[in-house]
């Protein structure tokens, strides 16, 4: 038997939230882990049942746009039914097998969100890839997956196609597409209208491969996560309840592209609360078009990374009506305060900051209702215990700037990676003593708030005072003049090395004198916090350089300053 009864013998339905509670004891680490789980078994088709005896309102599941018309919504039901024809063209078609790999590079498209739960009724791994993606890029990708099938959309098939003799893993190559079809490739759409709606849902362990997510590679090449079935689909149920704020009444739109781990964490912590996934197929982030969708349309809840609110806050917000909107989220790197509290100005919603990692669920957040404190990024979110460690792994006092660490003995928490794939020396580099470290620094209050710093790499060590990139760089977005900015180390004789930032300069500040500039941004820092952090060098920049998800990679603008 699967966790909530078997196919064909559905067990009682109790209400909705007595279901929910339940998914989020264990999510909490309240309750054990059962030993079978399967999300689209054990979660969705509990959901289409639900929802079937009249426990949901008339709410989608799934909502797509395209921004020009084009529109799909489907429930639970719906989902499930094209979901199993799905699964049916993996199995049938492509001859996948549980426990084969395959890749998902798609644009926003519904396809990916079937594409994903038929993995989940077949065994088969899904591994999501962004479509910026280049071909260098998914070769590495490929190869070091061994995936056996791929799905992407007309852009990238001619890329897949420049690499696939190299990949001899790659054995199926399938097309999301409306035009003809294309040599050697399947067309997933043609398979998906003629593939038969009856499907077996594979009973799947809870400790069973789910996803493998490659790193976003802010500081290097991107590493191979490997998740459990239970650790995505149950990890993310009571940060979807507390921090996302999801019931069975909302609507969620985040805005993440499908290869990133946000994209998994949105659909980890809506079904199972019931909630639906909206989704704007959004070809390329325009400030505009995001803040026309949320008037357009009952969105409740948003998410986004800062890179965009950054964006957000430059338009006047108060030229447009969000009548549903009312929870905001952000993560995947630093939120200013000063973007904060514009964005709540202005729309006169809060913005709930969480923390966390493709190796692991939700680390740290802001629960809804709990009291933030501009600039944290909340407290540990359980079941981790996480606290801020020494280089060798001691549990240091309130205060101390340390390493952001997770308490992995005695017990492994569940909703945690495996490994990093077919890399023994990096899954053991990351362990020290009881815990899993994050390669964060940061600081814990005596409340139990949490302060990023920056990433191990990125703090600077100026005449041995140690800066954390972040405060300078928030500091700097509380000027008119700073869109966003990026702040590393540069060499400097007499202090080893000094701070540097790297501005980019709002379109009224873009023919200002620099020097004049300059210095007035140098007052200005040294003003709104500790002088000692203030820029001794500055350059202006028309962009900075970011992971395709959007983060700044200092790394690479440390790097050339060292070189130079
Ligand atoms: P790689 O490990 O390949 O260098 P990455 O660490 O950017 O890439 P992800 O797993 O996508 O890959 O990102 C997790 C990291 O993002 C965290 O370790 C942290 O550095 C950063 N991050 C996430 N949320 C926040 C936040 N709220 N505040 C500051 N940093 C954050
Ligand atoms: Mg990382």
């Amino acid at each position: 038997r699967g966790f909530c009864g078997s196919p064909g013998q559905p067990a009682p339905l109790p209400v909705p939230q007595k279901i929910v509670a339940t998914w989020e004891a264990i999510s909490l680490g309240r309750q054990p882990v059962p030993e079978y789980f399967n999300f689209a078994h054990d979660v969705l088709d509990v959901w289409s049942r639900l929802e079937e005896a009249g426990h949901r309102p008339p709410n989608p599941a799934f909502w797509w746009v395209n921004g020009t018309g084009a529109e799909i919504k489907w429930s639970f039901e719906e989902l499930g039914k094209q979901s199993r024809k799905a699964a049916n063209v993996l199995e049938g078609a492509c001859g996948l097998q549980p426990g084969d790999r395959m890749m998902l590079v798609l644009p926003r498209l519904p396809e990916w969100w079937l594409v994903s739960v038929a993995c989940m009724r077949t065994g088969v791994v899904m591994i999501p890839g962004v479509t910026q993606l280049t071909e260098k890029d998914l070769k590495y990708r490929l190869q070091a997956s061994r995936a056996k099938s791929i799905i992407t959309s007309d852009s990238l098939a001619p890329r897949v196609d420049a690499i696939s003799p190299e990949c001899p893993s790659l054995q199926t190559k399938l097309l999301v597409s409306d035009s003809d079809s294309r040599p050697g490739w399947l067309n997933f759409r043609e398979l998906l209208r003629e593939a038969p709606t009856e499907h077996n849902c594979l009973r799947t362990k809870s400790g069973d491969p789910l996803a493998i997510y490659f790193t976003s590679g802010t500081t290097g090449a991107p590493k191979m996560v490997e998740h459990s079935q239970s650790s995505y689909g149950l990890g993310f149920v009571a940060s979807g309840r507390r921090w996302v704020a999801l019931t069975e009444s909302d609507i969620f739109w985040n805005t993440t592209d499908t290869g990133w781990v946000k994209a998994a964490w949105t659909l980890f912590s809506a079904w199972p609360n019931g909630a639906c996934i909206f989704v704007h197929e959004l070809p390329r982030v325009d400030a505009k078009v995001i803040l026309n969708t949320l008037s357009t349309f009952p969105i409740t809840t948003l998410c986004c990374v800062p890179t965009i609110f950054r964006l957000l806050v430059q338009e006047d917000l108060t030229r447009y009506q969000f009548q549903s909107l009312r929870h905001c989220l952000t993560g995947g790197e630093a939120l200013n305060p000063d973007v904060r509290e514009k964005w709540k100005r202005q729309t006169s919603v809060e913005l709930y900051e969480g923390y966390g990692q493709s190796e692991t669920v939700v680390i740290c957040a802001n629960p809804k209702g709990m009291k933030i404190k501009s600039g944290s990024m909340g407290k540990a979110f359980p079941p981790y215990d996480v606290q801020i460690v020494d280089d060798e792994g001691n549990v240091l006092p309130p205060g101390e700037e340390g390493n952001v660490a997770i308490r992995i003995r005695p017990t492994r928490p569940f909703c945690f990676f495996n490994c990093y794939l077919d890399n023994p020396e990096k899954t053991a580099a990351s362990e020290q003593g009881d815990f899993y470290i994050t390669g964060d620094r940061a600081r814990m209050d005596k409340d139990g708030y949490f302060w990023f710093m920056g990433r191990n790499d990125d703090v600077i060590n100026s005449s041995s005072y140690r800066i954390g990139p972040v405060e300078v760089e928030s500091a700097l977005a509380e000027h008119p003049a700073v869109l966003e900015s990026a702040v590393v180390s540069s060499p400097d004789p007499i202090r080893g090395e000094v701070v540097k930032a790297f501005i980019v300069l709002t379109p009224d500040y873009s023919s200002h004198d620099p020097e004049a500039l300059t210095r007035e941004l140098q007052e200005h820092v040294k003003r709104v916090t500790a002088p000692y952090k203030y820029p001794r060098k500055v350059a202006f920049v028309s962009e900075l350089p970011k992971t395709v998800s959007g983060k700044i990679q200092r790394s690479k603008l440390r790097s050339q300053e060292w070189r130079k």
